[in-house]
């Protein structure tokens, strides 16, 4: 049994010198699909663990829902004759008995379960007393805090070997990605648990072949601590996510592509980069002190407009500032969709300190939340 080993997977996870490698297909299909996809994978020398469900949480009724209990025994069969672990995802407690009965080693929980609080904790009850490794991807949605109670529930039924995986988040027809990163949200999950490691799924973050790598790399800038990625010996003839599939020797091909970065700076690096990092402080005091500064004329403003009874939002004048802004975003070197979050935020909370001086004897919000606290 690869899970008798007294060291937990996670804290190998973190310890490894090199990024761990989830590889398998979406799906398992048949015994010899599985088998070949292992067997390719396993001359990349590069894989920990065979993924591979056998449980399709499909978005349409009519999709391949995977061939269940039945294809355990074959992802089961693939993982030993190349003597590696196997890793299935589990959506209730049902599929947890069969996964246990049948000795896989690894289970993780996929993000259309993550974001349904009653059936995590379904899978948290029925995995009490078990020693397991146990991955939990992040909900479809974005929101931090699903994805955090959903690790607590699993801690809390005393399962202590735990890792997180970021596969993106549910988005409506955006042109580059099938789920969007937004990295924020597993940077953020990074400052709650700080020990918990953290996996990437570019697989179904872009949900296409093209695009993968530069994910992976993203990741690995990012500092995670390894990869989940889908490979198929035929991606073409894939029963589920045929597009984002890659061969085992692309994939190999792309995880030995990858730099890999390092954490520990030596001294020298460090005196460099404080240097870089003093200049970029002072710039920062300098546009706080400007952002504040112009908060302050924002409140004249706001005098001026209650004194003559005018609209905080002038509507035309808006229009006007922010076509300004981003036509000049180019010449500055900065992306539109940053000025526009630049904007956009300065102008809220300009808005905010007029309200406020134009109504200095209403009870906003803010106030009403304090009182509370
Ligand atoms: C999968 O890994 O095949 C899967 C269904 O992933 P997710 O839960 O990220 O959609
Ligand atoms: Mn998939």
């Amino acid at each position: 049994m690869h899970n008798s080993d007294k060291i937990k997977l996670s804290d190998s996870i973190r310890m490894a010198s090199k990024p761990f490698l989830i590889a398998g297909p979406c799906s398992v299909e048949s015994p010899a699909q599985v088998m070949e996809t292992a067997l390719a994978l396993s001359e990349t020398n590069q894989v920990d663990v065979l993924r591979g469900g056998v449980w399709k949480p499909r978005t349409r009724p009519d999709s391949f829902e995977g061939i269940g209990e039945q294809a355990l025994p074959w992802l089961i069969a693939a993982g030993n004759a190349i003597n590696k672990p196997v890793i299935v995802e589990v959506a209730n407690a049902k599929h947890v008995d069969a996964a246990l009965k049948h000795g896989i080693h690894q289970l993780w929980v996929g993000a259309r379960t993550t974001v349904n609080p009653f059936a995590v904790q379904e899978i948290a009850d029925a995995l009490k007393g078990v020693e397991i490794p146990v991955m939990i991807k992040n909900p479809i949605n974005p929101d931090l805090m699903l994805w955090v109670g959903a690790i607590e529930r699993f801690q809390k039924a005393g399962i202590d070997d735990i890792t997180a995986i970021h596969r993106g988040f549910s988005v409506y027809n955006h042109p580059k990605y099938r789920n969007i990163p937004n990295w924020e949200i597993p940077i953020g999950l990074k400052e709650i648990f700080e020990d918990l490691p953290l996996l990437c799924d570019p697989s179904h973050i872009v949900g296409r072949r093209d695009g993968i790598a530069a994910v992976a790399q993203k990741a690995m800038d990012l500092n995670f601590d390894g990869l989940m990625i889908e490979s198929h010996v035929n991606p073409e003839q894939a029963l589920s996510d045929k597009q984002q599939q890659l061969t085992p020797k692309d994939l190999g091909l792309i995880f030995s592509n990858l730099r890999k970065r390092k954490q520990v700076v030596s001294k020298d690096e460090l005196l460099q980069l404080e240097i870089m990092r003093d200049k970029i402080a002072q710039l920062d005091d300098q546009i706080i002190h400007a952002i504040s500064y112009r908060m302050g004329l924002a409140e004249e403003i706001g005098d001026f407009k209650r004194d003559n009874d005018i609209t905080i939002l002038q509507q035309d004048h808006w229009k006007k500032v922010i076509a300004h802004r981003l036509e000049q975003s180019s010449q500055v070197n900065l992306s539109q969709t940053f000025m526009r979050c630049l904007m956009d935020a300065i102008h809220q909370e300009s808005i905010r300190r007029q309200t406020k001086v134009m109504n200095p004897f209403l009870e906003t919000g803010e106030n009403q939340k304090k009182s509370a606290e």
